[in-house]
């Protein structure tokens, strides 16, 4: 009880207003870690290749995924199916000349010499693609393109310095998203806290308290309405790496994140593929025996399973939740009955009753209780006091619906199986 009332008090589980940390540059990488997944490596990469910063690493087969790039002076040290790794060396000659031979580009004359219209929105998406980003949801058809300019999840803190103190780069990018986008309409949603004028776009004033900060809750707020036709939505990291590549010329080789434990928190750049062990050293936070180590925010992040695990593009944080401060999840704990997911639930589902489908796979009875209506808030299991990772359990349920709907297959759920009286669980908690 008491663990839980440190947690409710905990500024990490609070979505802050007001924090004014600016950004520091992170660590110069001695190793990193990058996710070559579904990528062709480019011709030459194989274990000891000597690489220099933005040498092209390997191409994503999809027009809307960035290629890859090396983020430092390096040689390749190994590569498996999922990653390449690098390890930092210090250049010689050769290699400073080759770095130095990386040719800077002028993205917004390239981006007018795209044209306008869908097929000029597709070259465009091509180039930013070659230059290392992610486009899918930057130009997604839309009428109205909203920016969530709110810090994504508790814990994270760099959206409002970011908005105040990058806005330089923001404004690139927004030159940049005018090109790409289809949208006729931009507007910046803001915490209604924060007086805001952003050049000539409409800039919308949202709740700040947290789950409203969650993508779906923003487009309501602005609209008004629920999941509105013709509405898209991307993050201020997404227009903050716009106006990166902008503003250098060159791919994107950097992300934003916030690092942080109980005493600490601080906004960084870092290197892609920075390992998370690094960053914490560089942060000055320790990992001690019986701390949980996130990537992404405390409320509904990823746990991690060493220190070796890397900053991967879009991981908007990273956390070490102390012992003895946040209570642990409990993969099979049983439900109470108490309650107190389905009264916070901001999608108005049954949480209780989805974790318990998912848990004895029961996938089909969870999509006929709208789990994938679910905005993933994790308020449900923030509140649990029998400690059920109740977000987990609903990820589990989605992830073998998207499945079983990939493969056209119904999947089988055991007969005669009512909630409450299941029989023990097959499936990996996720816990
Ligand atoms: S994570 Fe839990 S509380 Fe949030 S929308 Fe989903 S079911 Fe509801
Ligand atoms: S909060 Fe936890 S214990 Fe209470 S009903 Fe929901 S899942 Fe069950």
């Amino acid at each position: 009880m008491k663990e839980l009332f440190t947690m409710l008090t905990d500024p990490r589980f609070h979505l802050l207003y007001g924090v004014t940390q600016r950004f520091s540059m992170g660590p110069e990488p001695r190793q990193v870690r990058l996710n070559r997944e579904f990528m062709t490596l480019s011709e030459g990469i194989k274990k000891k290749t000597r690489v220099y910063p933005f040498m092209k690493l390997g191409t994503h087969p999809s027009p809307l995924k960035g290629d890859l790039y090396s983020p430092m002076f390096g040689v390749v040290s190994e590569i498996n199916e999922r990653s390449l790794f690098l390890e930092a060396v210090e250049p010689d000659e050769e290699l400073r000349a080759l770095a130095d031979a990386v040719h800077k580009v002028d993205v917004m004359e390239l981006a007018r010499d795209c044209g306008a219209g869908a097929d000029g929105r597709k070259r465009l998406a091509q180039l930013l693609k070659e230059l290392g980003l992610n486009t899918k949801s930057l130009g997604q058809e839309c009428e109205t393109l909203i920016i969530n300019g709110l810090n994504p999840d508790p814990g994270i803190t760099w959206a409002e310095p970011m908005l105040m103190t990058h806005r330089a780069t923001l404004s690139a990018g927004l030159a940049l998203l005018r090109q790409l986008t289809p949208a006729r309409k931009i507007v910046l949603a803001v915490p209604k806290e924060m007086r805001l004028q952003f050049h000539d776009l409409e800039v919308a004033s949202v709740p700040s308290q947290y789950p409203a900060s969650v993508n779906e809750l923003v487009v309501k707020a602005v609209t008004g309405k629920e999941r509105p036709e013709g509405v898209g939505i991307v993050g201020l990291h997404n227009l903050w790496s716009l106006g990166r590549v902008v503003e250098t010329g060159l791919p994107l080789v950097e992300t934003v994140l916030t690092v942080g434990s109980l005493r600490h928190s601080g906004n960084y750049i870092v290197k892609d593929g920075c390992m998370v062990g690094e960053l914490l050293n560089f942060a000055g936070i320790e990992l001690r025996e019986g701390d949980a180590l996130v990537r992404g925010g405390p409320l509904r992040g990823e746990s991690l399973d060493k220190l070796s695990r890397s900053v991967t593009r879009g991981a908007m944080g990273v956390f070490v939740v102390e012992a003895g401060t946040v209570p642990p999840m409990q993969g099979h704990a049983p439900c109470i009955n108490c309650g107190a997911c389905v009264l916070i639930c901001p999608a108005h589902l049954s949480p209780n009753l989805l974790s318990r489908y998912a848990e004895f796979a029961l996938h089909e009875r969870a999509r006929k209780e709208h789990v994938q209506s679910c905005l993933e808030c994790g308020l449900c299991g923030y509140v649990c006091i029998a400690r059920r990772p109740v977000l987990q359990y609903i990820r589990l349920a989605k992830h073998k619906l998207a499945e079983a709907d990939q493969q056209k297959l119904t999947p089988l759920e055991p007969v005669g199986v009512t909630p409450g009286n299941e029989p023990a669980s097959k499936e990996d908690s996720h816990a």
